[in-house]
């Protein structure tokens, strides 16, 4: 639905397209959602135009059409009014002469926290750290209100829609902020409709050549809509014998999955097969026989289905999927669900929330991740090391692992039995000596796999030795790495913190001075921080251990650097808070 959102043309819009725009945003929230308030709607959309009244976009058209447009796509994802009126609102606060407060006054604690979430910090009061802060301060309402997260979402993705208006270097530093940033964050929460329209755009905007021919490749023969109602012809009598009934739908595949498919070297046919979607109306039980349905119509390809109904994803994805000869024997992939899994399936997190945008389901926790780092950012008054482990901890892969009381914990991929241990409880942490992993004892620094099923030996009574040292250099989350830190400084005479800050020392002297044998300094840590990451460190102080310790070779590592930095230009931090 999100697909026919986009392509709708933007033809420029006067006031009568404006109450055009108003009154299609009332049906599809009337339709999206049973206890709309329309009353609430209109007063957000009257006040929200009346503040934005005589600013314009770059398109030329009045700037409520962006207000309006992401507003249209909550109402498509079906959320509630609460969060479509601080969609309407959510630039008047920074780009208006509009209060937080008067909008309180206006619209209560809930429409200005909302928006005031979604609001940039000026670069006025917080100059270089307003970017890094602005994203902090999102991640902390999201993790209170998952449905601040969602408004910024639609508002980067009418913004990305729209790049067309802007200078080119402007396009590529939103479309890279978008990709470094919300596009993970899209996917963490399960948005998956609009992670893969963002990601579309984002290749649109990098890559436009290779866009287009992805797109003729989709096409394939050009008379897709025509196979794909053959197909749906052909399957009606079997449907209608199982006595289930099925919307088929057509599923092309996006650009941006064929384009990873492609840059992972797989080999793929002349056009892309077709790729159907039934859309059960009914229970489980039912999807199991629409399946039957068929695969008496087609001949299955062997070893192609597979039941995640039965076993779901960890992301709570659930269909049947399966690969078919269809129509001229030619594969094509068939997936079953009923209206509720397509729904989880596209919509993610939001599938399952309450009114107040609380979570209503109970099951593997999307939210986790969000709030371990939540916690970790309480911890930390530096916001370029926020920003920095933020964007690690995104470009990780996840994994689920599973520990043998039965709890389930995500984190990040290669993370370690201390990263588990730690993620758990700090005590765990702290009294952690062993672990097996499926079975088997492993060394601590061993990075878990998905699905590993851990066991973690802990240190019984009063006298334990605690964290070592090492583990600064395997652990991977960041509150892992914290709190190993608070245990030293808290054990500073006892356990040689100061013997570990010599080496650290040390080990940076030694590759400060091989930079300097070779004519060259670093004025910031950025580069190192680079390499750090390449060479698997978390950062900066694990890298100048290894090499005190004589783990990694200073001359040896200078030589990289140069030829890292000489190469690479530094890209600078993109703001995701960017409004257009
Ligand atoms: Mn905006």
């Amino acid at each position: 639905m999100l697909r026919a959102f986009m392509t709708r043309s933007s033809s420029p819009v006067d006031v009568h397209g404006l109450s055009a725009l108003v009154d299609s945003l009332v049906r599809t929230h009337r339709a999206q959602y049973a206890s709309a308030d329309i009353p609430l709607l209109r007063k957000a959309y009257r006040i929200g135009e009346q503040m934005h009244r005589g600013q314009m976009r770059k398109s030329g058209e009045p700037y409520i059409t962006h207000p309006l447009a992401v507003t249209q796509i909550l109402a498509e994802l079906g959320m509630d009014t609460t969060t479509l009126a601080a969609g309407l609102l959510h630039d008047t606060v920074e780009d208006t002469s509009y209060t937080l407060e008067q909008l309180r006054a206006d619209f209560g604690t809930e429409v200005a926290w909302m928006v005031d979430g979604v609001t940039k910090l000026d670069k006025v009061s917080f100059g270089d750290v307003a970017e890094a802060e602005t994203i902090r301060k999102l991640i902390v309402a999201a993790g209170r209100d998952v449905r601040v997260m969602v408004i910024k979402l639609a508002d980067r993705l009418h913004n990305m829609q729209t790049l067309g208006f802007k200078s080119r270097p402007s396009q590529v530093r939103i479309a890279k902020g978008t990709q470094d940033v919300l596009i993970p964050l899209a996917d963490r929460l399960g948005l998956y409709a609009l992670k893969s329209e963002l990601e579309d755009l984002v290749l649109g905007i990098m890559e436009p050549e290779m866009y287009a021919e992805i797109g003729e490749y989709l096409d394939g023969r050009g008379d897709r809509e025509a196979r794909v109602e053959a197909a749906r012809r052909k399957l009606a009598p079997q449907l209608r014998e199982v006595r289930v009934a099925a919307e088929v739908v057509d599923r092309p595949r996006h650009h941006y999955s064929v384009y990873r498919e492609r840059s992972a070297g797989r080999p793929a046919g002349r056009h892309d097969p077709l790729r159907l979607v039934l859309m059960v109306d009914g229970s489980e039980t039912d999807c199991y026989a629409a399946l039957g349905a068929v695969h008496n119509t087609w001949r299955p390809i062997p070893g192609r289905f597979k039941d995640f109904i039965a076993s779901p994803k960890f992301n709570m994805y659930q269909s049947l999927h399966t690969t078919v000869f269809g129509p001229d024997h030619e594969p094509m992939d068939v997936m079953v669900r009923t209206s509720q899994m397509n729904r989880i399936a596209e919509f993610g997190i939001i599938a399952q929330l309450g009114p107040a945008g609380q979570r209503a389901h109970k099951g593997p926790d999307k939210l986790l991740w969000l709030t371990r780092l939540l916690d970790w950012q309480r911890e930390t008054n530096d916001s370029a090391k926020f920003l920095e482990s933020l964007r690690c901890d995104l470009a990780d892969e996840q994994i689920l692992v599973f520990t043998s009381q039965g709890r389930q914990v995500l984190l990040p991929l290669a993370a370690t039995p201390v990263d588990l241990a730690y993620s758990v409880d700090t005590r765990l942490g702290d009294r952690l000596i062993g672990a097996y992993v499926n079975g088997r004892l492993v060394p601590l620094s061993r990075g878990l796999a998905d699905g590993d099923l851990v066991e973690i030996i802990t240190a019984e009574g009063g006298d334990y030795p605690g964290p070592s040292q090492e583990w600064l250099l395997t652990a991977k989350t960041p509150q892992a790495q914290l709190q190993i830190s608070q245990w030293f400084a808290g054990h500073r005479d006892d356990r040689g913190e100061k013997a570990l800050a010599d080496r650290i020392t040390a080990g940076r002297t030694a590759l400060k001075a091989a930079l300097h044998q070779r004519d060259r300094g670093l004025s910031t840590d950025e580069p190192l921080m680079r390499l750090g990451r390449d060479l698997g460190y978390r950062d900066v102080d694990a890298l100048c251990l290894a090499v005190s310790d004589g783990k990694l070779d200073a001359g040896q590592l200078a030589d990289r650097l140069i030829d890292m930095v000489d190469r690479v230009p530094l890209t600078p931090w993109h703001a995701v808070a960017e409004s257009a």
